[in-house]
């Protein structure tokens, strides 16, 4: 007689079976959405820990996200039983990078405590870099320069390793001399950036044998979801911690390939049987996820795009539903029928915890926000950093960050006039000068300037009190919990009084998120560990409570499924991207394709796409065409409507009989290849009135501006 099989394998498939029982050697699972493949993983990571191959420290697990860590950490602790203590090396690169760093900090000249910059902290650093450098900041934005750097570190390229040609792509080949600087300034303000805590692993394995070896030796096996989207640096990370026991399994898929602009490369899944010969691959076809009529959807739209490895894809549930393509009006339409939908969801006795409803670019969110708010349906926002973005959170965590971390200067610089506590530009700049002078980190460069007579006496009487209150917090962090910490610091800065002596009801709203920040910070055992998480945290999703609607970005629902995915906003210039549009050619065209095939596999039972004849965006309306993704859906697995006020019939309508929408907007300036598209199809109002009518908006763009505003709004 045959021994029970162990609970995580019998739920398994014959060819998912063979990746968890392959437990030695490279392993390549290379197969289409929602095939089972995390699943396997999952399962193996039990399995090598049922059959004690491995203790929980010995294994490495890469996920995507936060959120998806979390998730196997869950399922695994739930196959095995209580058997899994902790798995401390489950989690994303740049978790698992942050750890590894913070042990080995003095290799690259940095403390263990380092802080991790966020974008603006990282903006604002370049900024003084470039004008000190004499550059022209309005000619050579920040903003480049911290893309180049981004895009060189995930490149695994060091400032030593960036040539004069790649030098070239900033002010005139000063783009490498600016990297340098960049780095000696983290260094010295003992922080680091998220490139970093991949770059600065990579460098500490490869000029440090031992630290190497160690790892190698500790890793008896590696695993990593999502393969298709590491990029180089992951990569040469991947293969270094893996060349000795050569016990790594990747999970991926081609056709899932959505981070190239942050430097992934699906080339790397091409790569893995030429860096691990031999390794055996594994391909899963039957799909577990969605019905045939879903799937055929996706596998319609991504049939156009060339050079694909290839999959077959088979399910064996119900046809269900087709997928539904709705034409609306405009957002606000668009937003009314998704919660129409939504409510006859919730009547249909669904839980709004298997709703989601998946946009391309973030601000697209606001329209659904502010439709829920209205109807009383609770929903999240899943993905991006919005919460942790908003100024008065980045201010508190700044104060934070100084108590934590005395030679955080963007920290104080971010804080010391904040509430103003009348010390000038002047004599800021003082400060900074004597800092630079002396090498010396902000808050010790305070101290000491306190005891020369540089500032005026209402300046130093400001510093001094700033000054006293930042040590006295210090030494409140020994003893009081931080949670309490944050609260006083809060009270006695100013900070709350400011906000509080403004009346407003966004004052009111900012108040409210300070406290849901001290909430937070109770799940943390310590100041440091919640200041790690936040600079980690890519997705805020809330606290299990009552159900709620999901709003996200496709790229943040990779991996994830759910019963109905509303995908709205399916309009030219907007999905796909006007930046893919104005880029030409099929790269990037092909690119936001996948992202149109993760998006419709999202979805188990029932998949409805939108799409809107007008949007209204920052002020300016623009008429859009329907995505050219909606056209390449096969005719058989779709259903269409239009509704009455809009939609494709509209397309198709005489414009001059109805009344015109835009007759009271402000109007713009055409310009771009997705005006002149939307302007030819539409093409109905001769004379060029229509011109009026503009393509303006870029959605990544537009993230970015609405992010710099924040910190502009907040140094004002
Ligand atoms: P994606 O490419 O979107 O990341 P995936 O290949 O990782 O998808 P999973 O998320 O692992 O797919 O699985 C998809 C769904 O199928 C899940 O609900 C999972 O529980 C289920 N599933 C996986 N394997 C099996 C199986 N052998 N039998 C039944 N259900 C399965
Ligand atoms: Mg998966």
């Amino acid at each position: 007689t045959q021994i029970a099989q162990p609970p995580y394998l019998s739920s398994l498939n014959a060819p998912q079976r063979d990746a968890v029982l392959t437990t030695d050697g490279p392993v390549l699972v290379l197969a289409g959405a929602g095939t089972g493949k995390t699943a396997a993983l999952t399962a193996r990571l039990a399995h090598l820990l049922y059959t004690r191959r491995a203790w929980p420290s010995e294994i490495l697990a890469v996920t995507f996200t936060n959120k998806a860590a979390r998730e196997m950490r869950e399922r695994v602790g739930r196959l095995v039983g209580e058997a899994v203590e902790g798995m401390p090396w489950l989690g994303t690169f740049h978790a698992i990078g942050a750890k590894m760093l913070r042990r080995h900090a003095e290799l690259v000249g940095l403390q263990s405590n380092f802080t991790i910059l966020d974008t603006d902290d990282q903006l604002r650093l370049l900024k003084q870099l470039i004008v000190a450098a004499d550059i022209d900041e309005k000619r050579f934005p920040a903003r480049s320069l911290a893309g180049l750097i981004d895009e060189w570190k995930n490149k695994g390229l060091t400032p030593r390793d960036v040539d004069a040609g790649e030098s070239e792509r900033y002010a005139n080949g000063r783009g490498g001399e600016l990297y340098e600087q960049y780095q000696a300034r983290l260094k010295a303000v003992n922080a680091c950036d998220f490139g970093d805590l991949l770059l600065h692993v990579l460098t500490i394995l490869k000029s440090n044998r031992e630290v190497l070896e160690q790892y190698q030796q500790r890793f008896r096996y590696i695993m990593v979801d999502e393969y298709q989207d590491t990029n180089s640096v992951q990569y040469l990370w991947l293969r270094l911690l893996a060349q000795e026991r050569r016990n790594i399994c990747c999970v991926g898929d081609d056709d899932q390939s959505i981070y190239s602009w942050r430097g992934a490369q699906v080339e790397n899944i091409l790569k893995f049987e030429n860096d691990f010969p031999g390794a055996k691959v594994i391909r899963l076809e039957q799909n577990y996820r969605s019905t045939p009529h879903i799937l055929g959807a996706a596998s319609g739209v991504i049939a156009n795009n060339g050079g694909r490895l290839g999959k077959q894809l088979w399910t064996e549930l119900d046809a269900g539903e087709k997928v539904r393509v709705i034409g609306v009006w405009d957002g606000p339409e668009e937003a009314r029928r998704v919660s129409d939908e939504v409510e006859s969801c919730q009547r249909a006795g669904k839980s709004l915890d298997d709703v989601a409803i998946l946009v391309r670019a973030q601000h697209q969110t606001r329209e659904f926000e502010d439709r829920f708010i209205s109807v009383g349906l609770p929903y999240r926002i899943v993905g991006g950093f919005r919460f942790y973005e908003r100024a008065e959170i980045r201010d508190a965590l700044a104060y934070l960050r100084i108590v934590n971390q005395p030679a955080d200067d963007l920290a104080f610089e971010r804080i010391v006039n904040v509430p103003k506590r009348g010390l000038g530009d002047k004599a800021v700049a003082k400060l900074h000068q004597l800092a630079r002078a002396e090498g010396l980190p902000l808050s010790l460069a305070a101290a000491r300037i306190l005891d020369s007579d540089e500032l005026t006496p209402q300046a130093r009487k400001s510093l001094g009190r700033f000054v006293g209150d930042v040590a006295r917090w210090r030494d409140m962090a020994r003893d009081l919990p931080h949670p309490e910490l944050a609260r006083q610091l809060l009270d006695e800065s100013g900070y709350t009084a400011m906000l509080q002596a403004e009346k407003t009801t966004e004052a009111a709203g900012r108040l409210e998120n300070l406290s849901e920040l001290v909430r937070a910070m109770e799940e943390y055992e310590n100041l440091g560990a919640f200041l790690e998480h936040v600079s980690l945290v890519m997705d805020n999703e809330a606290t299990r409570e009552d159900p709620k609607i999901t709003i996200m970005t496709i790229h943040a629902a990779k991996g994830l499924e759910y019963d109905t995915v509303f995908l709205v906003g399916w309009e030219e210039g907007l999905f796909p991207s006007q930046r893919a549009l104005d880029e030409g050619g099929t790269r990037s065209l092909e690119e936001e394709r996948r992202l149109a095939y993760v998006a419709i596999t999202r979805a188990r039972r029932r998949a409805v796409i939108f799409h809107a004849a007008n949007r209204r965006i920052y002020g300016q309306w623009t008429s859009s065409i329907p995505s050219r993704f909606v056209g390449e859906l096969p005719a058989d697995h779709i259903d269409s409507e239009a509704t009455m006020s809009g939609g494709e019939s509209l397309w198709r309508a005489n414009w001059t009989e109805r009344a015109d929408p835009f007759a009271d907007v402000s109007r713009g300036t055409g310009r771009g290849p997705g005006w002149q598209r939307a302007a030819g199809t539409l093409g109905a109002k001769p004379g060029g009135e229509w011109t009026s009518r503009t393509f303006t908006r870029e959605p990544t763009r537009v993230v970015e501006s609405r992010a710099s505003a924040v910190s502009i709004g907040n140094k004002g």
